[in-house]
């Protein structure tokens, strides 16, 4: 069973909203309609991994004023990439081991439009320049130069993404160069977004500066449509955080989708996709990995390897951070 963590309801007066009590079981009863089109009950709803409430305070608003899913998580994961003092998305991420920020980042819409950038330099918003790859490409994937001189014709600014906090750190650690994988750095890391709209219809977006340190021109599962997201509007969507290499060997998110089509919830989604890899890597604990899963109806679900993961989710009866079951029992 999920332990659930409601901590801060009170920002609800940001969205204009009024506190509520918390969801009840009753409230994800699927319902069809006349023409046997599926009445989502708990709708809209938004969730995002860690407890990023500004991302996923903006994407309620855009949700709650009658704004597609789309919108939403492209607004809401910006708020992160913006922000520069998270250190792990967008601008202020930190950088690769020559010193270089390189950002990833893919969204994916109802119909199974999705676009992405990967190693993307000096633009903020690695977000919205995927959501232009699915708009105004043929193509899916822009990489490294391509994406970035693509993203300058599209109307974006060029800005250095390094901040003096992050050169700092880097400096700091080229006096070891050790390279190495935190475990919950700063109790938050990559952005993946899933939300349902007024009209029961899903979207995506996940958005990281990747793993800090990593070798120049490496790319995780946060970009790759199936690995760090996924979303199938008929069943739900999931997103990753983490050791992305595990993520997509596994492809983590488009099994999560899979195992709820075959009938589990969310919850036992995410849990059976965590298992899969611990499965393949006997042995090994050195490494953190979150899923976080929604079904068509709204309904939510986490799992991660080692304790520390949350994720935040809003809709009508408030927004809370729930905490995530893990692996690794909690000592
Ligand atoms: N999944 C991201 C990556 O592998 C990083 C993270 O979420 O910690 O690049």
């Amino acid at each position: 069973m999920q332990r659930r963590k409601f901590l801060k309801n009170s920002g609800l007066t940001a969205a204009g909203m009024v506190s509520a009590p918390l969801l009840t079981s009753c409230k994800n009863e699927t319902r069809s309609d006349a023409n046997g089109k599926i009445i989502v009950p708990n709708k809209p709803i938004v969730v995002c991994t860690w407890d990023f409430q500004n991302a996923s305070a903006k994407a309620w608003e855009v949700l709650n004023t009658g704004g597609n899913a789309l919108d939403a998580v492209e607004q809401g994961v910006r708020m992160e990439e913006a922000d520069v003092n998270n250190e792990t998305v967008g601008k202020g991420g930190r950088p690769d081991r020559d010193g270089n920020v390189t950002l990833d980042a893919c969204i994916m819409d109802k119909d199974g439009n999705c676009g992405a950038v990967v190693y993307l330099q000096n633009i903020a918003h690695p977000i919205s320049v995927a959501r232009k790859v699915m708009e105004e490409t043929p193509h899916i994937i822009l990489a490294g130069k391509g994406a970035e001189q693509f993203a300058y014709a599209q109307g974006f600014e060029k800005e250095d993404l390094l901040t003096e906090s992050t050169k700092k750190q880097y400096q700091e650690w080229l006096k070891t160069s050790k390279y190495e994988t935190p475990i919950n750095i700063e109790n938050h890391d990559t952005i993946g977004m899933l939300a349902i709209d007024e009209k029961g219809d899903l979207a995506g977006a996940c958005t990281t500066s990747g793993m800090a340190y990593k070798m120049a021109g490496r790319v995780g599962d946060s970009p790759i449509i199936g690995a760090g997201l996924f979303i199938d509007n008929e069943i739900g969507g999931a997103t990753a955080t983490g050791v992305g290499e595990e993520v997509i060997r596994t492809v983590g998110s488009f099994l999560i989708v899979e195992l709820m089509r075959q009938g589990k919830s969310p919850q036992e989604a995410c849990e059976e996709g965590v298992k899969r890899i611990m499965k393949k890597n006997e042995g090994r604990k050195d490494f953190q990995i979150g899923f976080l899963a929604i079904n068509k109806r709204g309904q939510t679900g986490a799992y991660c390897v080692h304790p520390g993961f949350s994720y935040r989710r809003y809709d009508q009866s408030g927004h809370e951070n729930i905490e995530s079951d893990s692996f690794i029992e909690k000592t």
